[in-house]
């Protein structure tokens, strides 16, 4: 018999659990804290419990959690990289990173991704698993424990599409979220999709405070194709249409994501094309200089030509930042980490 994943039920079902099994309802917000707020990894722990309901807990349910395998810290800006395993084997990356104005948690939503853009080395394997709500919970425990600090920004921008794992993800930003748990506003929390159209809307209907961010990377749908498979399914208009959407009924400023790869999607005719397709949306821009990685031979475009980039957009009235690189010195792209360690594993 598979065994509950209590960390991934919300309030009302855990009272649902803890009724069904003869328990008294106050037992729910006990055993919520336990795995919410201290964030124990067994039943023994909970020590308010008596030992026969941890004994029926433990029958019943199971507590994730993480193992580290392997931590790097930039000796620059204190950024740190983790490499998580599951119990089934998978490997995660998840990073942290120090702004002034808070910690920010990078987390992955999936093992690998099947979305296939060229430039990311997440997906070069393909998918191997959606991650559950408590294993993206245990990115952000796992990490506030080894660091020991509160964790205030949340960034949906790790290995995995988020919204092709819709469910898990709506019910961990639900969880994290949560004034009975951690409670980080949801105005905090940014999810970055490659843009699956009819999940943004569905996202835009729930009417959650987060703020969407959209990898846009092309102002025509023929040079988006080329970087982005998705981009054979959804086309930019709609792309925009939905993000329109989302903004009608959240009124949250959209972001776009914009990787500028020398001698494909960064000059200033493609600027141009950019500034017309974006201007009169709530939006701001956010210029990712490419992050080359081994299997591919993109390059990042030169600092003249992005800051000539962003200066062009600007011009069209477009809030524009080019995204800082954190932690330098341990740097890789997104999902480089993680690849370069399974390619150890199977090849000693
Ligand atoms: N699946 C989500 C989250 C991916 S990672 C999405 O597509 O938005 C977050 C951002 O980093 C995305 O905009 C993604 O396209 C970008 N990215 C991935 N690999 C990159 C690389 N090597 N260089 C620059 N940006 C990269």
């Amino acid at each position: 018999m598979n065994k509950i994943d209590i960390k991934s039920m919300d309030i009302k079902e855990l009272s649902e659990f803890i009724e069904s099994i003869g328990e008294k309802k106050f037992r729910t917000t006990q055993i919520y804290k336990w795995l919410h707020i201290k964030q124990v990894i067994s039943f023994e722990e909970m020590t308010d419990l008596s030992n026969g309901l941890r004994e029926k807990l433990n029958e019943k349910c199971c507590i994730t959690s993480l193992n580290t395998v392997k931590v790097l810290t930039s000796k620059e800006d204190g950024t740190k990289k983790y490499l998580f395993s599951l119990p089934d084997g998978n490997i995660i990356e998840s990073v942290f990173m120090r702004y002034h104005h808070g910690n920010s948690v990078c987390i992955s939503t999936q093992a690998g991704c099947r979305m296939g853009c060229r430039f990311c080395a997440s997906t070069l394997d393909g998918l191997e698993r959606n991650l559950l709500p408590s294993e993206m919970l245990d990115e952000i425990y796992s990490i506030m424990k080894d660091t020991g600090e509160r964790v205030s920004n949340i960034v949906l921008m790790g290995s995995g599409e988020p919204l092709d794992n819709y469910e898990n993800v709506i019910k961990f930003i639900k969880l994290i979220s949560d004034e009975n748990g951690v409670n980080i506003s949801q105005r905090n929390i940014t999810l970055s999709t490659c843009g699956i159209v009819p999940n943004i809307i569905k996202l835009a209907d729930l009417k959650l405070g987060v703020t969407l961010a959209v990898s846009l990377h092309a102002s025509d749908d023929e040079t988006r194709k080329e970087l982005m498979p998705i981009a054979n399914k959804y086309s930019i208009s709609e792309i925009l249409e939905a993000v329109k959407y989302f903004f009608e009924k959240t009124g949250r400023r959209i972001t776009f994501e914009y990787s500028l790869v020398a001698g494909v999607n960064d000059t200033i005719e493609e600027a141009t094309k950019l500034g017309e397709l974006v201007r009169g949306i709530n939006c701001h821009v956010n210029l990712i200089p490419v992050n080359p990685i081994k299997e591919r031979n993109y390059r990042q475009s030169g600092k003249d030509a992005i800051k000539k980039f962003q200066n062009h957009l600007e011009k069209y009235k477009i809030n524009v930042t080019i995204r800082r690189e954190m932690g330098r010195d341990i740097n890789g792209a997104c999902g480089q980490l993680r690849k370069s360690f399974m390619e150890n594993v199977q090849n000693p």
